[in-house]
């Protein structure tokens, strides 16, 4: 008897231990850790459920300064700085990293014909918009550094991790691009870490990890592009996907009654001239949207919708100065737009 007896206590306890660590678990799992941080140059926001989310954001943390001091051309010592030093004198050996987020560059100019190009440092460093000292150059200034914007020219060497501009006066500059490698790597680090509910953002280039933990997907907004005031025109339902946008309203200098952007066009120097307000595109690599979103900005609606059209890797959403919105097929049934302002033109590229 009181053999049974301790064998039924033994039981009771186990099954309430078992419960206990279930709530534990699932408190654990359902509770939301959040981490701000400014690096890049920009807001770093990063939630996650879990219970490895708080070292995943340490060491999201420390990558994102890594990648910021191999990147820059905003701080000495760094690759893209040093690219620039030694143009016409020397190739300059790359970290990974920049090898490769600058070969992905290249892919990019080459498959826009030079719309996107990285190499058009000489040009932002000579507006300088989104700084104090940002300024609308003169026109023989900008004919002076057109010629030395030419991503063809850029010679990369794999086997040996270098890269080497021939020009003295030539410069990359990878900030159409850094920010969705770094978004890529947050994520990766985060997975490494066992989390499977996160929203990364780093400045603004989302990656949605998984779900919710109530099984509903992430709701993203698409900031309406003629409201300072970061309001919101259209949301959107992402799973395991990145949303990038590009937008003209995003950094920006205001002269003489003009505003000019900050995505230059590689063949006038001044601010592309685009019938765009914004470009957002959903993807799995935050790395391609991050470029895609500015070079389909660059090409304007008609070559934009073209380009998603022909390439069908990514889904795309463009707001056009018609406040006309358009979107790939894959996207439209997760679409909402809620500011009326607003209309749906095409949901059928
Ligand atoms: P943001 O950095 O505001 O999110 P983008 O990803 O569109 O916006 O990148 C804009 C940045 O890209 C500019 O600030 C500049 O550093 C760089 N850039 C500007 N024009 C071009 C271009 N034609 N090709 C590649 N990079 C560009
Ligand atoms: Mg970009």
């Amino acid at each position: 008897m009181r053999k049974i007896l301790s064998g039924v206590l033994t039981v009771i306890i186990l099954a309430a231990a078992v419960i206990s660590f279930g709530s534990y678990r699932t408190s654990v799992q359902t509770r939301l850790y959040t981490r701000r941080e400014f690096v890049m140059g920009t807001l770093l926001s990063l939630q996650a459920y879990g219970p490895n989310a708080e070292t995943a954001f340490s060491d999201t943390v420390r990558r994102m300064h890594e990648i910021t001091d191999r990147m820059t051309i905003n701080d000495a010592g760094s690759e893209t700085l040093l690219l620039k030093q030694h143009a016409a004198i020397a190739p300059v050996e790359l970290s990974a990293d920049t090898f490769f987020v600058l070969s992905r560059a290249l892919d990019y100019a080459e498959s826009t014909n030079g719309a996107f190009d990285p190499t058009i440092e000489p040009l932002v460093s000579l507006w300088r918009i989104g700084f104090p000292d940002a300024r609308v150059p003169e026109p023989n200034e900008i004919d002076s550094k057109l010629p030395l914007v030419d991503y063809s020219r850029v010679q990369l060497n794999e086997a040996e991790s270098t890269a080497y501009l021939p020009v003295a006066g030539m410069g990359v500059d990878l900030g159409a691009i850094a920010k969705g490698f770094a978004a890529d790597e947050s994520r990766r680090i985060m997975e490494e870490h066992g989390v499977k509910s996160a929203l990364i953002s780093v400045g603004g280039n989302i990656y949605a990890m998984g779900e919710k933990p109530d099984n509903t997907p992430w709701r993203i907004g698409i900031q309406d592009p003629l409201d300072s005031r970061n309001r919101v025109m259209a949301t959107l339902d992402v799973k395991d996907e990145t949303l990038v946008t590009s937008g003209g309203y995003e950094r920006y200098l205001d002269a003489g009654g003009v505003r000019y952007h900050h995505i230059l066009d590689p063949s006038t120097g001044y601010p592309a001239e685009t019938d765009l307000l914004s470009v957002t595109i959903v993807s799995k690599s935050s790395i391609d949207a991050d470029a895609l979103s500015t070079s389909l900005f660059l090409m304007g609606r008609d070559a934009a919708l073209e380009y998603a059209q022909r390439d069908g890797g990514f889904e795309a959403v463009l707001i056009d100065d018609d406040l006309g919105v358009y979107c790939t097929c894959g996207i439209q049934n997760r679409l909402t737009i809620v500011n009326s302002n607003y209309t749906l033109v095409s949901g059928n590229v």
